[in-house]
């Protein structure tokens, strides 16, 4: 088994050997170096692509960052009210006006819509409907133990919202709507006629809805959606305030979309490239932003679900969209998903663009270079190898007769010889020489010996088989060996060669037709038991010169009886 590996291991060795196939091996070098200049290129665009990736991702979480920040604040605004409503909740301050307030609310609590206020103008005032509105739901209830601290806590929040407009942090609208029928908003409504239907408003609100115990148990923040198709440009977001497992009311805020934006804006800011856009959980659009000189596309339904179905398992990531590059990122405080679109015409100016434009160009100079050297090379080596092939058959061949010379014919005798001596075959050597060549040449000229000597040759190729060997050894000399034949056999492919010979004319030139012949002497090892190309032929020779002797055009097999 392992030899025939090793057999074939090294045929296929041989196939790609400079010698036998140069081509093939230039060939195959200049693919190697191509698929792995291409692999290059390849790895390099990948490394390149996943540092561009990431530089999206930098720049959106950035951006995602900030806005977060800016949300928190808000947020932190929210709990900072809750905790001040159930401080005040448990502890109310010891103010006389705030005393006089609850009083006052007390007094006020039937009328079907009331107002109280303190009388410093630095707090809000508060708004509520009357305890027959209140018995209409289920959801709404003064029976709570707390309930002139509730609204002592309202107006002391109002005082702290009134503070915090001042130094402009807060959202559009802040608000607190208890579910004792009263409420607080920050700014405050411009008609207090229309407290009920405002009240009425609130307390169906989702963001009210969603803070009951059952929709919400955990009892942390809810986001209201967006809804598009409403005239409400805003989104809300809502915590409950409880207090000794009681649940008291809702401080929402709520944002105008334009107010989104500025947080966006803000965020942004120092980003160059790409286009913003805010979305929430259900991929409703809530404010975008594009960076100078970029144009807003749309994102198709199709492309909006895709993005939907990516942020459903992961926080943050991105994906490619036809010509653009989408990255997400789920902020924190916000129910929602920031987007970066980028562009490729925007990639392309961009730094990562101009070395992939240039890896690009690079890889292509390089291979149409590589190309180019092998079309040459390969030329070269063919021309190389047709010239190699041309003068090994000069080496080899003589080139009017087409036979082996001289020395390739002992050369190749020289082998046969040994081969027949090893394997015990007999082997054959004929001697042939033209009769009368020198007055062929001397009457119809050199030329026309040149074709009696090429018509001669071709006589014998034809006349003996694959494995014999024919050479031109002399002028109009030729020497024929014939591994395998005895002398007999020689003898009988000698005269059928001299037959063949001199049984036509030959056409030399105009009208002038010709006759040849020759003469052979043969010689062979079954004879002398000798296997020595020198001495076989010397005998043949021999034999050649006694048919000469003889009367030429014959063949001489044996020396002639001593004369007596
Ligand atoms: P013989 O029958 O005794 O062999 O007579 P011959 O004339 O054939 O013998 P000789 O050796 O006197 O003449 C050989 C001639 O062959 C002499 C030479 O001019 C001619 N010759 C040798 N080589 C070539 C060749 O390549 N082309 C031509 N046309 N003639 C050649
Ligand atoms: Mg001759
Ligand atoms: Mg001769």
């Amino acid at each position: 088994m392992s030899h025939v590996v090793k057999v074939d291991s090294l045929q296929w060795l041989n196939t790609l050997s400079w010698r036998n196939n140069p081509v093939r091996v230039v060939s195959l070098c200049f693919f190697v170096v191509l698929v792995f200049s291409t692999l290059l290129a390849w790895r390099e665009v990948v490394v390149l692509e996943e540092a561009y990736i990431s530089s999206q991702r930098n720049s959106l979480e950035n951006v995602a960052n900030k806005m977060d920040a800016q949300l928190q604040a808000n947020l932190d605004g929210l709990k900072f009210y809750r905790n001040g409503m159930q401080a005040a909740l448990q502890t109310p301050l010891a103010f006389s006006g705030l005393r006089g307030a609850a009083e006052a609310f007390m007094q006020r609590r039937q009328q079907p819509q009331w107002s109280v206020a303190l009388d410093n103008r630095r707090t809000l005032p508060v708004y509520g409907v009357s305890d027959d509105f209140i018995a209409q739901s289920a959801l709404l209830s003064r029976d709570n133990p707390r309930l002139s601290n509730e609204l002592t806590a309202t107006l002391e929040v109002g005082y702290l919202l009134r503070l915090s407009t001042s130094v402009r942090r807060v959202a559009q609208r802040v608000l607190y709507v208890s579910r004792a029928g009263f409420f607080l908003t920050n700014p405050s409504i411009t008609d207090p006629k229309d407290t009920i239907e405002q009240y009425y408003a609130l307390v169906t609100s989702p963001w009210f809805t969603s803070q009951t115990q059952r929709n919400n148990p955990g009892r942390g923040f809810r986001w209201q959606p967006h809804a598009p198709d409403s005239n409400v440009q805003s989104v809300a977001v809502s915590l409950p305030v409880d207090y000794d497992h009681y649940w008291y009311g809702v401080l929402a805020m709520e944002f105008s979309l334009p107010q989104i934006k500025r947080y966006l804006v803000v965020a942004s800011e120092g980003e160059e490239e790409g286009e913003y856009r805010l979305y929430d959980r259900r991929m409703n659009q809530i404010t975008s932003l594009l960076t100078d000189g970029v144009i807003a596309t749309s994102l198709t339904d199709p492309d909006k679900a895709q993005i939907a179905h990516a942020f459903e398992h992961d926080t943050r990531g991105g994906l490619r969209l036809d010509t653009r590059y989408i990255s997400w990122q789920k902020l924190q405080n916000f129910d929602g998903v920031l987007i970066r679109v980028h562009h490729l015409q925007e990639g392309l100016r961009g730094e990562y663009g101009s070395i992939s434009m240039a890896l690009g160009v690079l890889w292509i100079l390089f291979t149409s270079m590589l190309i180019l050297a092998w079309v040459v090379i390969h030329r070269m080596v063919n021309n190389m190898t047709a010239l190699q092939k041309s003068l090994q058959w000069q080496a080899w061949y003589d080139g009017l007769t087409r036979l082996f010379n001289r020395g390739t014919l002992f050369e190749r005798a020289n082998t046969a010889m040994k081969s027949c001596r090893e394997q015990q075959k007999p082997i054959a050597v004929i001697q042939m020489d033209l009769d009368c060549f020198k007055s062929i040449n001397d009457r119809f000229g050199h030329q026309a010996g040149d074709r009696v000597l090429a018509h001669t040759a071709g006589l014998i190729s034809s006349r003996i088989g694959s494995a014999d060997l024919a050479g031109r050894v002399g002028g109009e000399e030729f020497c024929i060996v014939l591994p395998g034949a005895t002398k007999e056999a020689a003898c009988l492919t000698a005269e059928r060669i001299r037959e063949r010979i001199n049984s036509r004319e030959l056409l030399l030139g105009k009208g002038v037709m010709l006759r040849i012949s020759a003469s052979f002497g043969v010689s062979g090892s079954d004879e002398s038991g000798q296997y020595d190309v020198e001495f076989l032929q010397s005998v043949a020779d021999k034999r050649l010169y006694q048919a000469k002797q003889d009367g030429r055009n014959r063949v001489c097999c044996s020396e002639p009886p001593p004369a007596e």
